[in-house]
């Protein structure tokens, strides 16, 4: 018989500082510390979650579940927070375990500097996700300006005599940033522009494609809502026409993969590594 061979992709499943966050936790059980409680969900995958729960770590919704707290572990996700949620950690004498993401805390930074300069500040992203209200929350006394679209670009106006500072939210699409960018530089001219997206959404569509475009079978593995997933899917359908849409390894048990002989297997930023590796065991065996 033939051989298979299956190639998983080196970027698929957690970014670096997702699985930094997920680890700490971890960790924190390990060390035997309890009460353990995340600010927020850690990741966006229940089944991790779940896992969490059972080992006797809570999630806090909002500020006031955390004024209500007074003992404990608090871990940040990697979305980060605003500045005062650390006073409020530090004021009721509870413990922080800092998981924000590296590339989250220089954008609090450059903010944080900008408004103690007293310039505007302009945020590129989506004024509702928690990284970006995070960010707003560096921003002391300065209101930042938070843009989502070239409609709202078009509406900016800096202040006469004023310096302006201009971040992105880490998973706002890079070329769009570019077309915003673009727009507000029009009308502003004292205007530091720092291009804070990561790379990491980037990398995992762009090996995902190069994967998909050699397979003969490609297997994308991510919830059916997690938009990065549902992206990874339209690129991988595009360049190789087998393309399955999972979420754990049962979801292939009813394909015909017979006839699979270069497969391909990429995964969204909130799968975990033990279901990859499932799917990998099973389509290295499944003839
Ligand atoms: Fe992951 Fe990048 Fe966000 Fe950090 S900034 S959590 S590496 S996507």
């Amino acid at each position: 018989m033939e051989e298979r061979t299956v190639t998983t992709a080196r970027t698929a499943g957690f970014c670096f500082g997702v699985k930094r966050a997920v680890d700490k936790v971890y960790e924190q059980i390990e060390q035997g510390k309890t009460p353990i409680y995340t600010y927020g969900p850690i990741i966006h995958n229940e089944e991790v979650v779940g896992d969490l729960e059972s080992k006797g770590v809570r999630v806090i919704h909002s500020e006031e579940e955390l004024k209500q707290l007074k003992e404990g572990t608090i871990v940040l996700r990697s979305h980060g927070v605003s500045e005062h949620i650390y006073d409020l950690i530090r004021e009721r004498g509870l413990k922080c375990v800092d998981a924000t993401c590296p590339f989250v805390i220089k954008i609090h930074q450059i903010v944080k500097k900008a408004a103690e300069n007293d310039d505007e500040i302009i945020i590129i992203g989506n004024e509702d996700h928690p990284e970006v209200r995070g960010i707003r929350g560096w921003c002391k006394k300065v209101t930042p300006m938070i843009v989502a679209d070239l409609d709202e670009a078009e509406k900016i106006v800096i202040s006469e005599g004023k310096k302006a500072c201009l971040v992105s939210q880490t998973t706002f699409n890079y070329n769009y940033f570019k077309e915003i960018v673009e727009i507000i530089i029009k009308n502003c001219y004292n205007i530091s522009v720092v291009n804070t997206i990561c790379s990491a959404t980037e990398e995992r569509q762009t090996e995902a494609r190069q994967i998909a475009r050699q397979a003969d079978t490609m297997i994308v593995i991510g919830g059916k809502t997690s938009s990065n997933t549902q992206k990874l899917y339209e690129i991988c359908r595009k360049e190789c026409k087998n393309c399955y849409y999972i979420q754990t390894v049962e979801d292939l048990y009813h394909s015909d993969l017979r006839n699979a002989k270069n497969v391909g297997i990429t995964a969204g930023a909130s799968t975990p590594n033990k279901i990859i590796e499932e799917v990998q065991k099973y389509v290295r065996r499944e003839f």
